[in-house]
């Protein structure tokens, strides 16, 4: 089996050259991340995710969390003592406020660290990923009794969170949440309902867990404008932080499913006996509006997982296909010797395909994580909202393109192993069925199209969506201008993909309003179209600084000749599909919908 090595030489590349780290390294607060520090993190970080973290990958899927009689949660044998050393290693508090015990990195270095976690164990990491999302909640609206009663502990990892949104009616539509909450007077309330899929609701790594809940309170309006958001623990917490009695809250059992099987998803309960005491976040009915707020972070970690799914998945099918010996490549003389699979093209186009798309993604994540870095930080409050502007636009790219390209990622990581891919032994397979889930949770991929076409493309008329495709031609533009030949051509195609884009902008634009089904019909379609010209975006960017290394005599030179074959990939092979996109955008709505409901 392959053992996963974190790319620092690729992570670096992106970070320092197409992210800007020192640009972020320099905004207020964020001083300590210098080049020193951020090497140090980095290999830290791969060393933990190489020996300890990868190592149980396999043995997690196979084994699975258990739910036992009394509602505790077992998880796969050494996950909780990895726990324990992720977390003595400080690695919750990475990127977390410094005021609870954070270390106050850029989110930017923390998505590096986090790629290598998604990469050697999504099961493992989607605890602290939780964890991070329920800081935020309280982090962002709980008031300051909230804040210093829970935060340290979680930011500490003594105690872990969970995000309790989901019920069996109300999943990609929470305005339909029914768990009530009654107000007791003393400002506390008491919850009833029931939680479906609650990743960690319940498990063995600490005494307590935090949830964040939706929930209605007796006068709510109905709808999406009344919905709270409530801290609801799982023991509760005295004024002198040690813990008391054990909470209304259970879990009743977990769901037995494709893949991720370390993790445990859990039903849970909220007041069987009476009633959960919770804590309001903010205030009453504003539950959903601070989860909108939220979610940025956490969609943009989940496209972060089909990132780390994909590069694992391609490191294990580069290690079969060198070691694989079966049949001869073509142009070979007929006596000469049984090759290894890799040198047969189509398993190189299916390993181009796996690398180009990774890279391309990475580029696109850490630029993100960057100007979210500058759309909190930057001292300049015009910067700051372009920021935050070219964020809004990119979190439904990185969160649906990437967990779709780890779908296809990983599956043509299977067919590079052949029948063994099909054998779990091979740990292929576990990619896939892993990687699954990541186009579900966090808003399905129609959701987060939705979103693109909608709030990111109509809503300010195509303003930013046409601002971000005019630096995409100007790139292209540069590449064209270029002596070298595979610069040139990187250049034509992306110069070509960007019209289509563009054609894809100005027809959505207006058919948002005016023909809403074929509008959404194309948001799929058009998130991937936005999805692949952002990576030829990033990978144009990324081969135009390798050309100047080379020229320069600077960098690796074998690493630099490797970043231009894969841009040049990338632009001959994928990009022409923008062509096929945009037409499918723009022509495919009508016979999407031409069958009506009771014709399927
Ligand atoms: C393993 C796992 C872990 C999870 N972890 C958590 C967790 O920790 N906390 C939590 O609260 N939830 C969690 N979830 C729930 C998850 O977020 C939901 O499953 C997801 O939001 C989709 O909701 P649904 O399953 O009800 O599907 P539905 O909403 O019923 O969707 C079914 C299909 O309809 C489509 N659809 C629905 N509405 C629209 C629309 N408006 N436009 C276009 N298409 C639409 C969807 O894209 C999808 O293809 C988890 C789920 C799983 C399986």
């Amino acid at each position: 089996m392959s053992q996963y090595q974190a790319p620092l030489a690729e992570i670096q590349f992106v970070l320092t050259e197409l992210a800007g780290l020192a640009q972020v390294a320099q905004l207020p607060g964020f001083e300590e991340a210098t080049p020193d520090v951020a090497t140090a993190i980095l290999e830290e970080a791969s060393k933990f995710a190489t020996n300890v973290l990868d190592p149980l990958n396999y043995s997690g899927d196979q084994e699975g969390a258990q739910w036992r009689e009394g509602g505790t949660v077992t998880t796969p044998a050494g996950f909780r003592d990895a726990y324990h050393q992720f977390r003595a290693s400080g690695w919750i508090g990475l990127n977390k406020s410094t005021e609870y015990g954070g270390q106050g990195l850029p989110q930017l270095l923390a998505a590096a660290v986090e790629e290598m976690w998604h990469a050697s164990n999504l099961a493992f990491d989607l605890c602290p990923m939780l964890t991070a999302g329920a800081i935020e909640a309280i982090e962002l609206r709980g008031s300051e009794a909230l804040k210093r009663k829970f935060l340290p502990n979680m930011v500490a990892g003594t105690w872990t969170g969970t995000m309790n949104l989901t019920e069996p009616q109300a999943g990609s539509d929470l305005a339909a949440v029914r768990t009530r909450a009654v107000p007791q007077g003393d400002g506390t309330y008491k919850l009833q309902g029931t939680k479906i899929f609650i990743t960690y609701g319940e498990h063995d790594y600490t005494e307590n867990i935090i949830h964040l809940v939706l929930a209605r309170t007796p006068d709510a309006p109905p709808g999406v404008k009344g919905i709270s958001l409530f801290v609801v623990p799982k023991v509760l917490v005295n004024d002198d932080g040690s813990l008391g009695a054990r909470n209304d809250v259970a879990c009743v059992s977990i769901e037995h499913k494709l893949g991720i099987h370390a993790s445990p998803t859990a039903v849970m309960s909220f007041g069987d006996k009476g009633g959960a005491i919770g804590y309001l976040v903010g205030e009453e009915n504003r539950g959903l509006e601070y989860m909108f707020i939220m979610m940025n972070l956490a969609r943009f970690s989940v496209g972060m997982e089909g990132l780390g799914i994909s590069e694992r998945a391609y490191q294990r099918a580069v290690a079969y296909a060198k070691d694989r010996a079966q049949g001869k490549a073509p142009g070979l003389a007929p006596d000469a010797a049984t090759g290894m699979i890799i040198d047969h093209p189509d398993i190189r186009r299916m390993l181009m395909t796996m690398r180009a798309n990774t890279e391309a993604m990475r580029a696109v994540a850490y630029v993100t994580a960057a100007a979210m870095d500058n759309a909190h930080r930057n001292p300049d409050a015009a910067a700051r909202k372009a920021h935050q502007a070219f964020v809004d636009l990119m979190i439904p790219i990185v969160k649906g393109w990437s967990t779709e390209l780890g779908q296809e990622l990983t599956s043509l990581g299977v067919q590079v192993h052949g029948g063994m891919g099909y054998i779990e032994e091979t740990g292929a397979a576990q990619h896939f069925r892993d990687a699954r889930i990541t186009t579900i949770y966090e808003g399905t991929t129609g959701i987060q199209a939705n979103d693109l076409i909608g709030r990111k493309t109509a809503r300010d008329g195509g303003t930013m969506a046409r601002k971000v495709a005019g630096e995409i031609a100007a790139v292209a533009a540069e590449l064209a201008r270029q002596d070298d030949v595979s610069l040139k051509a990187i250049g034509t195609q992306l110069a070509d993909a960007t019209t289509a884009l563009e054609t894809a902008i100005d027809w959505m634009v207006p058919a948002y309003g005016a023909q809403p089904g074929a509008a959404h019909a194309g948001a799929v379609p058009y998130l991937r179209l936005w999805g692949l010209l952002a990576g030829g975006w990033q990978l144009g960017r990324a081969a135009l600084i390798a050309g100047k290394h080379l020229r320069d005599g600077t960098g690796a030179a074998p690493f630099m000749k490797t970043k231009i074959a894969t841009a040049r990939y990338y632009a001959d092979c994928l990009l022409p599909q923008a062509g096929g996109l945009a037409r499918t955008i723009v022509a495919g709505g009508e016979s999407a919908l031409a069958l009506a409901a009771n014709e399927f």
